[in-house]
């Protein structure tokens, strides 16, 4: 079945080269490491990333104990992204 991409519905990290008025524009972020629902894109830089008119959205996601995560993919329709001991963490991370 395909699935379709969770969408980022806000993101609170107003540093990052992809955020712009708290939404984030680049299509594909990857969330996760091995013991955190971090977002692995989040890039601190001088050139603005992304683009105004894309929506973020979850291209894959590492955090396999979320409920939401299924065959290493996000099965939530939206995501909020925000600060979580000073990285960007998906928090709508549930766990299992
Ligand atoms: S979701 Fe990640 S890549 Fe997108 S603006 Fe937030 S921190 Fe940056
Ligand atoms: S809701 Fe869960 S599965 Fe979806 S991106 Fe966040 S941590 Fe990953």
């Amino acid at each position: 079945m395909a699935m379709t991409m969770s969408r980022i519905s806000s993101c609170e990290m107003t540093d990052c080269s992809y955020n712009s008025d708290k939404k984030c524009h680049t299509p594909a972020i990857t969330v996760g490491d091995m013991s955190c629902a971090i977002c692995d894109t989040f890039v601190k830089s001088s050139q603005k990333g992304g683009e105004a008119a894309t929506i973020g959205g979850v291209g894959a996601c590492k955090a396999d104990n979320c409920r939401f995560n299924k065959s290493l993919e996000c099965t939530a329709s939206n995501i909020l992204v925000g600060m979580h001991s000073n990285h960007a963490d998906c928090k709508t991370f549930a766990a299992r």
